[in-house]
C-alpha cells in the first residue's frame, strides 16, 4: 500500500526540500546546507512578494552559487529556504502559504503546477508504517529528506533487523518504543555521521553522475577487491561509501552491523 499522508511537510521536525534540488551538490553536508538555505531565506525575505522581484533575486542567488550542482541533469532551485523563524523546517519560500498568498513558484526552476502535484517515489514505494517509522526517528530537516526519499536505504535497513531478529520487524511497534526509536535513528543518521567515508567525492548515497549529469546507481566491484558480497552492502552504498578499498568496505559493514544489533537488542529487552 503508497503511503497515504503527505511525505514533504509531515510533522513533528521533519520537513524535506530534495526534490527541489537540496542535497544536490557534493558538499551536502548539513553546514553547507544551513548555510546555504539562510542565505537564500535572506535574500527572499527582503525583496517583495512579486514576480518580478523574485524572479530577479532566485537569477543572483542562482549566479552566486559556490559549487556546481552535483548533477547537472537535476535542477537545483534558488526558492528553497527555511520557512520558520528557528530555521528546523525547509519549504518552498514561493509557496502561498509562505508569501502570504501570492503564488510565486513560477519563479523557481519548474512551474508551479509541477511543484504543485509532484510526488516523488516514496510515495508509492514506502508504505505508512515505513514512512512514520522514518518520520518519528528523524525529526529534523536535514536527515528527514536524506532517508525518506532513499527508499533503499529504508528497506534495506529492515531488512537487516529482520535478518538479525529471524523474523518480521514491525515499523510500527518500533515508533512505539522509544528506547527502540532511538536505536532506529541513530542507524538512519549513520547518514549523517558514518565516519571514514570520502565527504567530497562525486557521489550522493549510492548514485553518482554519469556523463550526462544523470544519477546512475553505484555498484561494488567484488572481483577488484577481492571479497565476497555481505548482507549489509546494499546500506553501506546507500551510506555513501566509496568502495575502493576492501577493509574500508569491510570497516563499513562493521559500522551498519553494530547499528542494527542496537535495534534487535533494544527490540528484545
Ligand atoms: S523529495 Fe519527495 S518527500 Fe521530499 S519534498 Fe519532494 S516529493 Fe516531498
Ligand atoms: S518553487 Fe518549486 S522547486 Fe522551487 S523550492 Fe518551491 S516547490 Fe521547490
Amino acid at each position: 500500500m503508497p503511503v497515504s499522508f503527505h511525505l514533504c511537510q509531515p510533522g513533528r521536525g521533519a520537513s524535506c526540500g530534495a526534490c527541489c534540488g537540496l542535497y544536490n551538490f557534493r558538499d551536502h553536508s548539513r553546514a553547507a546546507l544551513t548555510e546555504r538555505l539562510a542565505e537564500q531565506t535572506a535574500r527572499l525575505r527582503a525583496v517583495p512578494k512579486e514576480a518580478g522581484a523574485y524572479r530577479a533575486a532566485a537569477r543572483e542567488l542562482t549566479e552566486s552559487r559556490r559549487e556546481a550542482p552535483l548533477f547537472p541533469a537535476v535542477r537545483v532551485c534558488p526558492l528553497l529556504g527555511f520557512i520558520d523563524a528557528e530555521q528546523r523546517q525547509v519549504g518552498c519560500l514561493g509557496h502561498p502559504k509562505v508569501t502570504g498568498g501570492v503564488d510565486l513558484r513560477d519563479c523557481g526552476v519548474y512551474r508551479a503546477s509541477i511543484c504543485e502535484t509532484f510526488t516523488c517515489p516514496s510515495f508509492g514505494w514506502l508504505d505508512d508504517a515505513q514512512a512514520r517509522l522514518v518520520q518519528a526517528a528523524c525529526p529534523d530537516w536535514y536527515l528527514y529528506g536524506l532517508v525518506i526519499t532513499d527508499v533503499e536505504f529504508v528497506r534495506g535497513c529492515l531488512r537487516l533487523i529482520e535478518r538479525e531478529l529471524g523474523g518480521p520487524a514491525r515499523p510500527e511497534a518500533m515508533v512505539a518504543r522509544p528506547a527502540v526509536l532511538d536505536a532506529v535513528r541513530r542507524l538512519f543518521a549513520l547518514k549523517e555521521t558514518a565516519a571514514d567515508r570520502s565527504p567530497y567525492a562525486a557521489v550522493f548515497g549510492r548514485f553518482t553522475p554519469d556523463t550526462e549529469g544523470e544519477p546512475v546507481s553505484r555498484t561494488i566491484n567484488y572481483a577488484r577487491l577481492g571479497v565476497r558480497s555481505a548482507p549489509e552492502d546494499d546500506v553501506v552504498l546507500c551510506l555513501g561509501y566509496v568502495s575502493d578499498d576492501a577493509n574500508r568496505l569491510i570497516a563499513a559493514r562493521e559500522r551498519v552491523r553494530l547499528h542494527v544489533r542496537a535495534v534487535t537488542r533494544a527490540l528484545m529487552d
